[in-house]
């Protein structure tokens, strides 16, 4: 029954939108063989401001659309920081005006709050790479993830002064996560980054700088790259090889940004797990409550509603028509799985996000 409802997951469109606004929002199909498959699984957690007048909102995702039609996209990503490279990459990058994400480990942002602050302050993205990166503490079993998941979870949120959603599997998922772990860390509401050209800069150590541009130049260019390279210790040749990186990317026409609400993420599909887990349904039912617990938890909206209101699923229009006291929300996915959220609740100033799985919607309150 999980895996049933996991595969409906990868085939559905999954979507956000914020109450209040009237948002045609385009599902981004995935263009590589990375993400193949995998890539609905991984759309989605953007939650857009509630502030933000409904008219502005609509109107700037669909500029924003436009833009990202016209050009490429890449989203240059550095894991295992913060170390002593990492102010140089931020230099760096402030002298080119490019933003990055950068998925850190808990126990080095501890050492160096400082640089992770700067991260922040500078406009780029900060992701969860865990604790301390030990694959057999992760991936053993799925509450050693959990945890620290979590512990970074806290640390990054005391020292950015805001929940981060983004996160980033030690040494990819591919071949260590299982359906499982991509559900229940999904439905905690983490949103999942892979990547789709690594610069090698990590597959042996002190790879040139020279190796590492090569690397990243015999990297398929796809509308929308994620480039992985490493800030952490023993990475300074990766922060030598980053200006003719960003030079190759602009060259081409890219534009850079963020991995926020807004990108596509690209996700591994699922390989042969390496860790021969075994899931009972005790371990399962465990985890399901532990990941209920995070804020930002997906729910199923018809529990959402229970005190609330109703939704119902009317096949006929194909539309969910969910009603709370006396407001309408319609949500109608369209052709090429656009989809239109027509009317408006007032949950007192919170944001909601909603996905639509299938037939099945799920929520998340911010
Ligand atoms: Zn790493």
């Amino acid at each position: 029954m999980k895996l049933r409802r996991r595969m409906m997951m990868t085939a559905a469109a999954a979507l956000l939108i914020a109450i209040g606004a009237l948002l045609p929002i385009t599902h981004k199909n995935s263009g590589t063989a990375w993400s193949s498959g995998t890539s609905e699984r991984a759309a989605g957690a953007a939650r857009p401001h509630t502030e933000e007048p409904a008219a502005r909102a609509s109107a700037s995702a669909l500029a924003s659309g436009k833009a990202e039609a016209a050009q490429p996209v890449v989203y240059l990503t550095f894991d295992d920081g913060p170390s002593k490279w990492t102010p140089q990459v931020l230099d760096i990058l402030a002298k080119e005006r490019v933003k990055a994400t950068f998925f850190v480990l808990g126990q080095e942002a501890e050492r160096r709050e400082q640089t992770v602050k700067r991260i922040v302050r500078e406009g780029h993205a900060l992701g969860n790479h865990t604790y301390n990166h030990r694959y057999d503490a992760l991936y053993r079993d799925f509450e050693g993830f959990w945890r620290q998941a979590r512990q970074t979870d806290a640390i990054l949120e005391r020292i950015a002064g805001k929940p981060v959603s983004l996160l980033r599997a030690p040494g990819g998922t591919y071949g260590n996560f299982d359906a499982h772990y991509f559900e229940l860390l999904e439905q905690a509401g983490y949103r999942i980054a892979d990547w789709n050209v690594d610069s090698g800069d990590s597959k042996r150590r002190n790879v040139p700088a020279s190796e590492i541009v090569k690397t990243v130049k015999a990297g398929k260019l796809s509308r929308e790259v994620t480039v992985l390279l490493h800030d952490g210790t023993g990475h300074g040749e990766s922060v030598k090889a980053l200006p003719a990186i960003i030079a190759y990317y602009k060259a081409k026409g890219y534009r850079f940004a963020v991995l926020d609400g807004e990108a596509k993420l690209v996700t591994f599909r699922i390989g042969p797990d390496k860790w021969q887990r075994t899931w009972t349904e005790a371990a399962l039912a465990r985890a399901e409550q532990l990941v209920g617990q995070r804020s930002g938890a997906w729910r199923p909206l018809r529990d959402w509603l229970r005190d609330k209101g109703t939704v119902a699923w009317d096949a006929l229009r194909k539309e969910a028509v969910v009603r709370v006291g006396g407001e309408t929300l319609r949500l109608v996915p369209g052709e090429d799985k656009h989809v239109r959220v027509y009317g408006a609740l007032h949950t007192g100033g919170g944001s909601l996000a909603f996905r639509l799985v299938g037939e099945r919607i799920f929520v998340a309150a911010a």
